[in-house]
């Protein structure tokens, strides 16, 4: 383990660009910190509590586009005509086989524990097969450098859920602030070729991840499916205005829709997109015909939550929160799901 100042660990991400990464890097505008893509006139922002987004943004980006295809759609002068496979003989779309995922790596720089551990759960998802050939090629030769929490706010709650600590194969580089410099280990090769480069002799012993220092404690008590089902959450979600920040600020929540985009025309060239969707807007659980399953804001609410404990448990052996509070601090209506299922103890 090394120590480096202030002005030697902002080189980092100067050094990951010239390795060929596309580093991304927490950067302070007007009222938030932001995840973006670092460049030699961008100062990263180490010495914040909360991200506005996530690194899902740069590996399952909000639209994307998945292929192209044909279809043998027509304008006639009736308007737009589309032959079906069931009238009108074999199936009028021609999907291309060809398609192109993302080049390049990533590195995220200066990301806490709990978005590492984000990651951590979008991999169990993606990467189970079959795998995402777009998510994978993005993951392929990431690189993490995270920075400890020491402090949290009143939202955090990583460690009721036990992500502030990043495991050894997640991260290449672990930082940490002490006494005004960092202290800075390798946890990988990839990570030890980066630290090379600054020319300091390990003359430190490795650290323990340390409890960083949270405004509230609590204790989840009631999250498996029953009790969220019996539950009644009326009150806590009364004054919910379906915007879907809780869903877009979460650095899990990776549901999506497909979207197909074409042009009057040109009818015979069709773009299919996957575009992120919110569980809280009632369109989420429209299936063909109108029908839908999750009428109330209130059942909206258990099905986000369902979905981060006991589904994504039984399902991945993971709590599908990393306990970053986002969903809270940026919830117009505060609307705290820790009323519901957890109670304060600190
Ligand atoms: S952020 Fe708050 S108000 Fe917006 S959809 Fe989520 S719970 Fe409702
Ligand atoms: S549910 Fe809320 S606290 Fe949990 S990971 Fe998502 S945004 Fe963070």
């Amino acid at each position: 383990m090394i120590k480096l100042s202030r002005a030697e660990i902002i080189k980092l991400p100067l050094i990951l660009k010239e390795l060929g990464y596309d580093v991304i890097v927490p950067i302070r505008s007007d009222r938030n910190v932001k995840l973006n893509h670092f460049s030699s006139d961008v100062m990263p922002e180490l010495d914040y509590v909360r991200i506005i987004n996530s690194p899902k943004d740069f590996l399952l980006p909000t639209r994307e586009l998945l292929y192209r295809y044909k279809s043998t759609a027509t304008i006639t002068s009736y308007g737009l005509k589309i032959r079906f496979p069931t009238t009108e003989g074999p199936c009028p779309v021609s999907i291309m086989p060809e398609y192109t995922t993302p080049k390049g790596k990533l590195a995220f720089f200066g990301i806490h524990p709990c978005m590492v551990n984000s990651i951590r759960y979008l991999d169990k998802v993606m990467l189970s097969e079959p795998a995402d050939p777009y998510y994978k090629a993005r993951r392929q030769d990431m690189f993490v450098a995270a920075l400890e929490c020491d402090e949290g706010d009143d939202y955090c709650l990583c460690k009721t859920v036990g992500t502030y600590k990043v495991l050894s194969n997640l991260a290449d580089i672990l930082m940490r602030r002490s006494n005004g410099s960092f202290l800075v280990q390798a946890k990988s090769p990839k990570g030890e070729e980066v630290l090379a480069r600054f020319g300091k002799k390990e003359e430190l012993d490795k650290y323990e991840s340390a409890l960083p220092k949270l405004g509230n404690e609590y204790k989840i008590e009631s999250a498996d499916e029953d009790s969220i089902n019996s539950g009644d959450a009326s009150k806590i979600v009364e004054a919910c205005t379906l915007c879907g920040s809780c869903t877009i600020t979460c650095p899990t929540c990776y549901c999506s829709d497909i979207l197909d985009k074409f042009s009057l025309m040109d009818p015979a060239n069709v773009e299919r997109n996957r575009v992120r969707m919110s569980c809280q807007r009632k369109c989420y659980s429209m299936i063909a015909g109108g029908a839908t399953f999750l009428h109330t804001k209130q059942e909206r609410f258990k099905w986000r939550i369902c979905h981060k404990f006991p589904f994504s448990q039984n399902a991945y052996n993971l709590t599908g929160c990393i306990g970053c509070g986002n969903c809270i601090a940026f919830c117009p209506a505060r609307i705290d799901f820790r009323e519901f299922i957890a109670r304060r103890v600190a």
